[in-house]
């Protein structure tokens, strides 16, 4: 750190030059993120209350609330307004926490997880930290979990099923109503991961999509991950974790002394956390109302259709399965995942690979005109 401080110009000047080979949303090449551009009125929102701390809910009672406001109506979309939970940093961060809620209040030496062999890796983070043990499930030919292997899996160590509610890598949803049924009748808790999916199924039930129930109407279902950063619209970081009964969350609460809003308990991993993120959430759910989401859900789908109708007519790529939203798996008849997505990238596009398939996400920010230019260059590719 120099001992004078530079001008702001400076700054700004240094600014540019470092973050001038950053992709951005708008230019249309970025279609393997589950982020987007946040909403312009969630951004105007998130600077207005950027010194908000939900870590010292004492001095912030009205950020606390809004927080709560914003939970029951993410609550609302998944059949529960009043699911108790927090808005947080992440997926990761929920997932993180519905598995230690389910160690703690299952008080097992050995604890064990059941998880999909398509969850996401914060699983993985959550085993470690946790000392959990887990048991990856294979997938059935639509790429859904085994649930008869499920069943067989369970053991007097188990401590939670996980079912995904929009997977990582092609957006599929495990059959959640068969993993209630098992986690009601062996008393074993069942957290969802809608992490993408929650802010997209049920808009698209909404849209007369036939959406498979996946969320708190299904009475084993005790939490769910639903990310506002992802097709919530929502600045990042903004996670949501939700639980059916307020008392699972008390088994991961701490008593906190000290802050100068009084005596307090968190059941958050993070202390200090942000109260722009809830209140620019709340803002935006507000805002844009169940009309407001369906009409992005909307968009992006059309554009997944028309993308989908496209890569049928190919010779050269193919899809993995048929998208159930606005996620898409792509492989080349002639190159390996790895080497197509190295090639797109040399051409500016970025897209994740995964061991079988490229994966494409049709978020906001993408257009027609993108989808055009990247199938183009893709065929070009595909020799
Ligand atoms: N769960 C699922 C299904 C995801 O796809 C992701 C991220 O892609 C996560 C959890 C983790 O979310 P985050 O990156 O916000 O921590």
């Amino acid at each position: 750190m120099n001992y004078e401080g530079l001008s702001k110009s400076d700054v700004l000047r240094l600014l540019k030059e470092y973050l001038k080979d950053d992709l951005t949303y708008k230019s249309g090449r970025i279609l393997g993120s589950m982020c987007t551009s946040p909403h312009s009125f969630a951004k105007r929102i998130f600077i207005k209350a950027i010194e908000k701390n939900l870590g010292d809910a004492g001095l912030f009672p009205g950020a606390m609330k809004l927080e709560q406001e914003a939970i029951s109506m993410i609550g609302s979309l998944l059949s529960k307004s009043d699911a108790s939970g927090h808005i947080v940093s992440g997926g990761t961060e929920a997932n993180l926490m519905a598995m230690w809620v389910a160690r703690n209040l299952a008080r097992k030496d050995r604890p064990e997880v059941i998880v999909p062999k398509s969850a996401h890796f914060s699983f993985d983070k959550a085993a470690n930290l946790l000392g959990l043990k887990l048991i990856k499930i294979g997938l059935n030919k639509n790429f859904q979990v085994k649930t008869e292997v499920v069943k067989k899996s369970i053991n007097n160590n188990t401590v939670a099923l996980v079912g995904v509610a929009g997977s990582t890598e092609l957006g599929t949803v495990d059959p959640i109503s068969e993993l209630s049924d098992i986690a009601l009748n062996e008393g074993i808790y069942l957290h969802v991961d809608a992490s993408f999916g929650g802010f997209v199924l049920p808009f698209l039930r909404d849209l007369g999509y036939n959406v498979p129930s996946f969320d708190f109407s299904l009475k084993g279902v005790c939490s769910i991950t639903i990310d506002p950063h992802k097709m919530g619209f929502a600045p990042i970081p903004a996670g949501g974790i939700l639980f059916r009964n307020p008392e699972y969350i008390k088994s991961i609460s701490i008593k906190v002394p000290y802050l100068s809003g009084g005596e307090t308990t968190q059941a958050t991993i993070l202390g200090t956390r942000s109260g722009a993120s809830a209140i620019a959430v709340w803002a935006l759910l507000k805002h844009m109302g169940r009309k407001g989401y369906q009409k992005v859900v909307k968009k992006c789908m059309n554009l997944t259709d028309m993308l989908v109708k496209r890569v049928k007519r190919s010779k050269k790529i193919y899809l993995v399965t048929n998208p159930i939203m606005n996620i898409v798996g792509l492989a080349s008849r002639s190159l390996e995942p790895k080497q197509l997505a190295d090639k797109l990238r040399k051409r500016g596009w970025a897209v994740s690979s995964t061991s079988t398939h490229i994966r494409l996400v049709i978020m906001p920010h993408i257009k027609r005109k993108h989808i055009i230019e990247f199938l183009s260059d893709l065929e070009e590719i595909s020799v």
